[in-house]
């Protein structure tokens, strides 16, 4: 059985920022990312989103890797998880072009869970996204329409990756593990995780390094996590 867990828009104001935001610390552990997209999923956006992400994740103790889920690879070393682009995300030239009906109300992505237990799924529902931030960056140009909804998107995958790494259903009362983003969050200069829950993040990281240590003294590990 699963349910869903929802971060989503409370719509409202938006705000129309400027440029890139960084904040990096030294990474200690890799996140593997195997990402799946529609076909029809511009490219634009896509790339931001992963540039966006990276020092959002730093600042958490993660170093994230991109995987194609087509494609074989070498095992994953650390922790490792699966998103899915449910349509295409992106706001097209003059603006919002005729969607399909949204699938659930305001959501803007989803983690799965079984049984109470977080899953290492996600799904970041692109044509609630469009829909959101379609008003404020139709009358954008091109480049930085892409850049602002690519951070977004980031913004997005990452407070799933909160409760995929964290482990957890909860929220906290600000950042990027709220429960309900507005606009503005997507769209602002700087939208962070809280102090409190990167430490929660870099607790993980401890966890799974201690795990790890433990796999490799074992012989034969019958169970894995
Ligand atoms: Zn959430």
């Amino acid at each position: 059985m699963s349910a869903r867990l929802l971060a989503l828009l409370c719509l409202l104001n938006l705000g129309v920022p400027v440029s890139l935001a960084d904040s990096t610390s030294p990474p200690s552990q890799e996140l593997v990312v195997y990402l799946k997209s529609d076909a029809k999923q511009p490219a634009g956006p896509l790339e931001w989103m992963k540039r966006e992400l990276t020092p959002l994740m730093a600042s958490a103790g993660y170093r994230v890797e991109w995987r194609d889920p087509q494609t074989a690879n070498a095992p994953a070393v650390g922790a490792l998880v699966v998103v899915e682009l449910h349509g295409a995300c992106g706001v097209p030239s003059g603006g919002f072009t005729a969607e399909s009906p949204t699938d659930s109300v305001n959501s803007l992505a989803s983690t799965s869970v079984s049984e109470g237990r977080v899953l290492p799924f996600a799904t970041v529902n692109c044509p609630n996204l469009n829909r959101t931030l379609a008003p404020a960056l139709a009358p954008e140009a091109g480049a930085r329409r892409d850049f602002l909804y690519g951070r977004a998107m980031a913004r997005v995958l990452a407070h799933e990756l909160y409760h995929m790494i964290v482990s957890t259903r909860g929220h906290t009362g600000d950042g990027v593990s709220k429960p309900c983003f507005t606009t503005g969050d997507l769209l602002t200069e700087r939208f962070e995780f809280e102090p409190a829950v990167l430490a929660k993040f870099r607790q993980s990281v401890l966890d799974r390094a201690t795990e790890a240590t433990t796999d490799v003294s074992g012989d034969s590990p019958a169970t894995g996590r």
